[in-house]
């Protein structure tokens, strides 16, 4: 069985879309030609940098698996087939599927742009399992975004961020520290008296081999975590804590939402702060379920410009809905979860 790609990204049965199989017989590979920058990886991150790539075309005779007929039978031009959008989308990379965690693909119609999971989608086409929530609205994911964004850096949850972060600098992990110091010094002297006992030729160290890889493998550890413990600390300063609790990072979430920097800087600062953003349900027409999780501090610390401090998740269940009559009036409601 061969699985397709970014299968470790999904969960449960995972099926071949038909993008992707068409992809690899649209590969010139296996008529027995090499086109260098011929990828669409390529051809993106040189689009993505502003670089013109060249294709260039070499023959490869030993990798031919088919002929040059049947290549070109597999890949007739197709008129008016849609192309792939979503690059230029923010969001595009962003929301995942409630059922199966698959990204969700981003397709334009008219003049709006729908959201679905391709995945789901193609099980529900083969015969494969039935939980495909259905389709959702580009215009529906950013309001439920928006909402959740007014939330996270207004309020109550604003003021909880800001109370952990003067909890962080005024306490400190000094109380930690302290026992850590002690605990690994502890065992160091314990060590030390193992090993001095093991060389008496009366008792030897077979006696004390359990005792020795308990100490060494707890050293260890506590090594760790005071390491760990240390380098946070060290991003932890009056400064910084001042900067990240005197910012108001809505107004420049707002812009970035609305697209003012270019598509793929926002979608890498909106990967950072949601850690979860999932399409869960589409109870009817017209209404679409989201469920996002922010990591605030992350925010603060991206727009100030310095280290994050906290890394306390805040989660929120988001309901957008509309109905058929036109022009289009949302209605978005949500809880914190
Ligand atoms: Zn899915």
């Amino acid at each position: 069985m061969v699985l397709p790609p970014c299968f470790h990204r999904c969960r449960g049965k995972i099926y071949w879309r038909p993008a992707t199989v068409h992809r690899i017989l649209a590969n010139q590979i296996y008529k027995g030609i090499f086109v260098w920058n011929g990828s669409a990886f390529t051809k993106a991150k040189a689009k993505r940098r502003r670089k013109k790539v060249e294709e260039v075309e070499f023959e490869r005779p030993k990798l031919l698996i088919v002929s040059s007929e049947l290549w070109a039978d597999c890949n007739q031009k197709v008129k008016g087939m849609a192309a792939r959008s979503g690059g230029k989308y923010p969001l595009s990379g962003v929301i995942h599927c409630g059922v199966c965690n698959a990204l969700l693909s981003l397709k334009k119609a008219k003049n709006s742009c729908s959201v679905h999971c391709p995945q789901c989608e193609q099980a529900n086409r083969v015969g494969g399992h039935h939980d495909f929530i259905g389709y959702s609205s580009l215009a529906a994911a950013k309001l439920a975004l928006e909402w959740c964004l007014g939330k996270v850096f207004t309020g109550d949850v604003l003021k909880e961020l800001h109370a952990r972060l003067q909890a962080r600098l005024e306490s400190g992990p000094e109380g930690e520290k302290a026992d850590l110091k002690r605990r690994i010094e502890e065992l160091e002297v314990t060590l030390h008296r193992i090993k001095r006992l093991s060389l008496d030729p009366d008792i030897g160290d077979e006696f004390f081999k359990k005792d020795l890889t308990a100490a060494l493998a707890e050293q260890k550890t506590k090594k760790a975590q005071l390491d760990a413990l240390l380098s946070r600390e060290s991003h932890v300063s009056k400064e910084s804590v001042a900067r990240q609790s005197a910012i108001d990072p809505l107004a420049l979430m707002r812009r970035l939402l609305n697209g003012e920097p270019e598509a793929y800087k926002v979608r890498a600062t909106l990967r950072r702060l949601i850690s979860k953003f999932k399409f869960v349900a589409r109870p009817t027409r017209y209404v679409s379920v989201y469920e996002l999780t922010f990591i605030p501090g992350v925010g603060v610390a991206e727009v100030s410009e310095t280290d994050v401090i906290d890394d306390t998740g805040v989660s929120f269940r988001v309901t957008v809905s509309t109905t058929a009559r036109r022009p289009v009036v949302w209605v978005v409601e949500g809880e914190r979860i």
